[in-house]
């Protein structure tokens, strides 16, 4: 064991032995592990980090769940996943001093606004506006397919601060706070009969400078820091061996291995074997990784995530035979608390169908893999070169 990695497992001993999980709030043993530097271990001190490896934050996250301390990510996957990385990349001090703790601990839930009705995939297209007055932004627009925002506190939003630029260039983000005066979240219902994401208006919202995450006209940048950490948090994460999606098939398997024969045997290895494969991959990847924002090692693992999930799922439902099309928890819209329920396999089928197409679809992670890892010629950009206020859109 090195240095870094025995300072790490001694801050666990005293967090645990000061805040025994049996017996302390999980608010307060996840504040806990953040004063300590043991929520992001690689942020920096003061921050919920130590400065160090990301890779000895699984050393961490074993040590901990195995006493029975909270995981935190699944009650803010958001915030977790993307925000929290954008934040101590490129926001202030008093941002991060503000933000990071309540985040962690999951007291503030925070959600993204990138995605428009007309800009989704060519997410720098966008149309919502923030326009300068003094010391503040006036925002104007429309996002859609923003996961858990009617019971955030906090969002980021990319918006157009200068339509005369070419579209990467003239966009800025800022932190929104969605209890503002002309914030109105509308719930969008998905094929699982849950409604996880929203639609998001906003009418003259008014938005503090000091609220800015980077510099006015450098949203691109900023977003590409969440965007990244997205794939990764979505694809990237390690989970024990045969845990997961994997282990609802061999759990589906197992109640119907009479009916489904050695061929669905066959195929359920096979499924096990690529979990694993994914697995390791992931973990091959997140040791190659030393600091800050992943590369495109983070598109490779979601594209092969989603596929997989996918996969797993259509096995486990046509093993089920015609019990599958009964929905155990039938159908009546509701606005779930957190995101990804797979908590049976009929509802886990249709969620698993948004993987191939949230935090970018899977043709635009072939694309990212053939321009940045292969190397091949770009996709071909008409309107890269144009002010965006003179690009044609519907
Ligand atoms: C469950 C779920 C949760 C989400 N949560 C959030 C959230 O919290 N915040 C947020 O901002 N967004 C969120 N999104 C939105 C998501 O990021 C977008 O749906 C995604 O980026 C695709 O955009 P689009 O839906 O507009 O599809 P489009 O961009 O219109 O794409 C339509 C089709 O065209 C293909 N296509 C587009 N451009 C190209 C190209 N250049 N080359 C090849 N094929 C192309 C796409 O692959 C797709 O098949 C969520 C989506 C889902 C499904």
């Amino acid at each position: 064991m090195n240095a870094d990695e025995q300072l790490v497992v001694d801050r666990c001993e005293e967090l645990l032995a000061e805040h025994d999980p049996k017996q302390t709030k999980p608010a307060d043993v996840l504040g806990a592990q953040y004063d300590a530097g043991l929520a992001w271990v690689h942020f920096p001190e003061g921050y919920g980090g130590l400065g160090l490896s990301p890779k000895l934050q699984n050393v961490i996250n074993a040590k901990l769940t195995a006493a029975g301390a909270p995981l935190p990510y699944g009650r803010n996957p958001i915030g977790h996943g993307m925000c929290a990385p954008t934040i101590v990349t490129h926001g202030s001090d008093d941002q991060k001093r503000r933000y990071l703790r309540p985040l962690f601990t999951g007291e503030e839930i925070w959600c993204q606004m990138f995605s428009e009705p007309g800009a989704g995939s060519d997410v720098a297209s966008l149309s919502t506006r923030a326009v300068r007055d003094g010391e503040e932004w006036v925002l104007n627009g429309q996002k859609v397919w923003t996961t858990l925002a009617h019971v955030a506190r906090y969002g980021i939003i990319i918006a157009r601060t200068d339509p005369e630029q070419v579209k990467h260039k003239g966009l800025t983000m800022f932190v929104v706070d969605m209890q503002a005066p002309g914030v109105e979240v509308r719930p969008l219902v998905q094929a699982t009969g849950e409604a996880e994401f929203n639609e998001v208006y906003f009418t003259d919202v008014r938005i503090p400078d000091s609220e800015r995450l980077g510099d006015v006209g450098n949203g691109w940048s900023v977003s590409l820091t969440t965007l990244m950490n997205e794939r990764v948090s979505i694809g990237g994460q390690v989970h024990p061996r045969g845990s997961g999606l994997i282990a609802v098939a061999m759990r589906t398997y197992a109640e119907h291995a009479s009916a489904a024969g050695p061929a669905a045997r066959d195929e359920l290895a096979r499924l096990w074997i690529d979990a694993e494969v994914n697995r390791l991959t992931n973990i091959r990847a997140s040791q190659a990784r030393k600091q800050g924002t992943p590369g495109p090692e983070g598109s490779v693992g979601k594209l092969a995530m989603a596929l997989l999930n996918q996969r797993i799922m259509n096995f486990s439902l046509d093993v089920m035979g015609a019990d599958a099309m009964l929905y155990p928890s039938g159908y009546p819209m509701s606005r779930p608390t957190t995101a990804m329920d797979l908590s049976n396999p009929q509802k886990a089928f249709l969620r698993v169908q948004a993987n191939s197409i949230e935090g970018g679809t899977t043709f635009i992670m072939k694309n990212i893999l053939g321009e940045r890892v292969l190397g091949l010629p770009g996709d071909i950009r008409v309107d890269k070169d144009r002010p965006w206020s003179e690009v044609p859109r519907s």
